[in-house]
């Protein structure tokens, strides 16, 4: 990060509000905060093996070829320069080689936090129930950086647990996976994330309680004759996605609820992993104050914006797209931009498996934020550094605080 003065580190005094000297702003947005409201917590370090060539370079791709992860990673201009980054950092040669050497002379707790600190990581949201067995848990995660880690609950992998542990019929199972929701609030989950794009796609049409029951009749068929199971068919995806904002909406501060939208492995078919396909969940009346936040979003950060631009309660992340997306960055920031109020615009890391992930993902979203709002000041579409920095603020922290603070649902708390 770059150096500055002591009263800037004060924090006490924001930038001349007539200054137009862009040069400035960068130094303010690398001091501001960075809350990653959608992240993983790394792999343990007996996950990793060797000094971590092969999953390092897996990291950096979404990926499940082995060929692209091991021989094209190398090739992409965001791994590259992340090499080059954390060579810096980590004051070795600007080889992969040299990096990995150097990284593993460092306990894995001190580098964690050196990775943190060095990226002014504030606070981690954790979507812990993706490779739940390989990563840290949550509070071993905060732990290791010394920062406060909030869980979020994947709602399809809930499912599949409570599939295992044997079900009755649609409503039991609705009241069994509504239990979990609500236990989850309590031990201090902080939203919840839906990874329907990975499964039934985003056309999430309220379901008929006989579809879902056939589709949890044939889920439970599957289960039951030991076969790897996993939650896909449309009509019961989307039946707990509706019981999920029915318990959402009830809160007096309604929980955010996460969707994967767009890029991610090949299990995402991108045509029906556009956003614009929610509509019905949108137009829905009782779910109006329900923070939904588009996650990711490549290639259809344009759609997103315009949703987060129409619907009062949708707002639009780039996350994994920075840093996957890495030279394109400043466009699709841009984009974002264009139609939706800079109040909806929330930056994450999606952070995962190799701490240098989130990392570099972090210092990304600085250095691509810093170049757009430099170029919307010179264009006159931001009136100043000022200004810029109060976005930047918004989007790199307060617009995730803002929505981030729900309480269990009035009617879920014990009485008296
Ligand atoms: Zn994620």
């Amino acid at each position: 990060m770059r150096e500055v003065t002591t009263t800037e580190k004060a924090g006490g005094s924001m930038p001349d509000a007539f200054s137009r000297e862009v040069g400035d702003l960068g130094t303010w947005i690398d001091q501001l905060p960075f809350v990653d409201h959608h992240c993983h917590a790394p792999l343990r370090p007996e996950r990793i093996e060797g000094d971590g060539q092969a999953e390092l370079r897996s990291t950096f791709t979404e990926s499940t070829d082995p060929v692209t992860q091991q021989r094209d990673v190398p090739d992409t201009l965001v791994y590259r320069t992340m090499i080059r980054e954390l060579a810096r950092l980590l004051g070795s040669d600007a080889t992969e080689a040299a990096v990995l050497a150097a990284r593993q002379m460092t306990e894995p707790a001190a580098y964690h936090s050196q990775l943190a600190k060095d990226a002014g990581l504030e606070a981690s949201y954790d979507d812990y129930l993706f490779s739940q067995a390989d990563c840290y848990p949550p509070a071993d995660w905060a732990k290791l950086t010394g920062l406060p880690v909030r869980p979020i609950l994947r709602i399809e992998t809930q499912a599949e647990q409570l599939l295992t542990s044997g079900v009755g019929d649609w409503t039991s199972f609705r009241k069994a996976f509504t239990d979990a929701l609500d236990a989850s609030v309590k031990s201090g989950a902080i939203a919840f994330k839906s990874i329907a794009a990975y499964r039934s796609g985003l056309a999430l049409d309220q379901p008929d309680d006989s579809a879902v029951a056939a589709a949890l009749d044939e889920a439970k068929r599957s289960v039951e004759q030991g076969e790897h199971f996993r939650l896909s068919a449309l009509p019961l995806v989307a039946g707990l996605v509706w019981a999920t904002f029915e318990y959402a909406a009830a809160a007096s501060k309604p929980m955010p609820v996460q969707f994967h939208v767009g890029l991610g492995d090949d299990d995402v078919y991108l045509p029906s992993s556009n956003p614009a396909l929610m509509r019905p969940l949108f137009r829905e009346p009782r779910f109006h104050d329900v923070p939904v936040v588009l996650l990711h979003n490549y290639p259809y950060v344009r759609d997103a914006a315009y949703l987060a631009n129409i619907y009062s309660n949708v707002y639009l992340d780039l996350g994994l797209t920075l840093p996957l997306a890495g030279y394109d960055a400043v466009p699709l920031i841009r984009q974002a931009l264009g139609l939706a109020p800079v109040t909806k615009i929330l930056a994450s890391s999606d952070g995962h498996a190799m701490p240098e992930f989130q990392w570099f993902a972090i210092h990304h979203w600085r250095r691509a934020l810093t170049e757009v709002l430099n170029g919307a000041i010179s264009d006159g579409w931001v009136d100043g550094t000022n200004e810029a920095v109060e976005i930047a603020k918004g989007v790199l922290a307060g617009n995730a605080q803002r929505i981030y603070t729900a309480q269990p649902p009035a009617a879920a708390k014990p009485a008296g």
